[in-house]
């Protein structure tokens, strides 16, 4: 068998035909959507998804507004940024790039996006709203992957889903919106004893771990269906996953790329959110924004916020 392959760029490009759309539409009624993504430090890989963000918003009719800040910076001056990105009419969406310098504590900024704003969905108003199924935002990685699962049809419910690394942005998300769609979900991770007893099993395998070639052919049950998230580079400094893509392809049902897969729809999704934060802004509805991601509609937000 050789696995049919999920083109997350295909999606992608599907997608954001519809994001353009409903801009021009936002936009027109004086609710132009605007996302703020905030880099501190030099970090490279951090610079290119920053960048990859920014142009996704010029390309698609978003405001966008970029703040580059040397990692000098304070964690004080940081916070307050934030607080006025916070009040800025014009900013929908605020998206601080992870990993930050160690002297700026991460848990304290996430905290400090408000949670209307937090089109990454890790403030734990969103974080924990996601235990209920009912988050203002999903994180954008986990919600990509499941699209990338609906898109093609992949049933879910009731499948055996084996979700390979729990880090809170990622890993764990992904599990969760598994469990939602009614998955058997099992979360591994560093001290799983024996992986591939349990991706053997496995109808879904989502790797997310950063550990290049960590899932190969023989860990995958035929014709199972396999969503590579990791991203590291091979010893030429190409991208690559978690997943030994050229022997895998010859077991799985499907298979995500890297590059060209998961990717482009975490910045995909990103925007959706940041559309879904002016609709609310705009005292949209909701039915609109549900067409693209199956988003909250305002009243649900009034219901959250009170
Ligand atoms: P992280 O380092 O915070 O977490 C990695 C997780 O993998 C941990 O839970 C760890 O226990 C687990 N892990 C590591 N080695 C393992 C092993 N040998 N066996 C089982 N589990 C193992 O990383 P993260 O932020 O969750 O990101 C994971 C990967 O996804 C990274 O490669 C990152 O670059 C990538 N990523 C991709 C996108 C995208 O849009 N494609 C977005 C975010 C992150």
């Amino acid at each position: 068998m050789t696995a049919r392959i999920i083109d997350g760029l295909l999606l992608s490009q599907q997608l954001r035909a519809e994001v353009a759309e409903r801009t021009a539409e936002l936009t027109a009624r004086g609710y132009q959507p605007g996302l703020a993504v905030i880099l501190v430090g030099n970090n490279v890989a951090s610079q290119i998804y920053v960048r990859n963000k920014i142009k996704a918003c010029n390309d698609n009719g978003l405001y966008s507004v970029y703040d580059c800040y040397t990692d000098d910076l304070t964690e004080a001056d940081l916070l307050t940024r934030i607080g006025v990105l916070n009040s800025d009419p014009k900013i929908h969406g605020i998206l601080v790039q992870l990993p930050l310098p160690p002297h700026i504590n991460a848990y304290k900024i996430i905290e400090m996006i408000a949670p209307e704003k937090d089109v990454d969905g890790f403030h734990i108003a969103n974080a924990g709203a996601l235990m209920t199924g009912k988050p203002l935002f999903r994180p954008c990685t986990a919600s990509g992957v499941l699209k990338m699962l609906e898109y093609q049809g992949i049933p879910l419910a009731g499948a055996n889903a084996v979700v390979i690394g729990r880090s809170n942005i990622v890993g764990k998300p992904i599990a969760m919106l598994l469990v939602q769609a009614d998955a058997t979900v099992t979360i591994c991770g560093r001290k799983t004893r024996d992986l591939a007893v349990h991706t053997r099993s496995a109808d879904i395998i989502v790797a997310a771990t950063g550990k290049r070639n960590l899932v190969t052919a023989s860990m995958v049950k035929p014709g199972a269906t396999v969503i590579d998230v990791g991203i590291s580079r091979d010893d030429d400094g190409k991208l690559c996953g978690d997943v030994d893509f050229a022997s895998v392809r010859e077991v799985a049902g499907y298979l995500t790329p890297v590059p060209g897969g998961v990717g482009p729809m975490t910045i995909t999704m990103l925007l959706i959110s940041t559309i879904e934060a002016a609709d609310r802004a705009a005292g949209g509805n909701g039915c609109d924004c549900t067409r693209l991601s199956g988003g909250l509609c305002s009243t649900r937000l009034q219901t959250l916020l009170i």
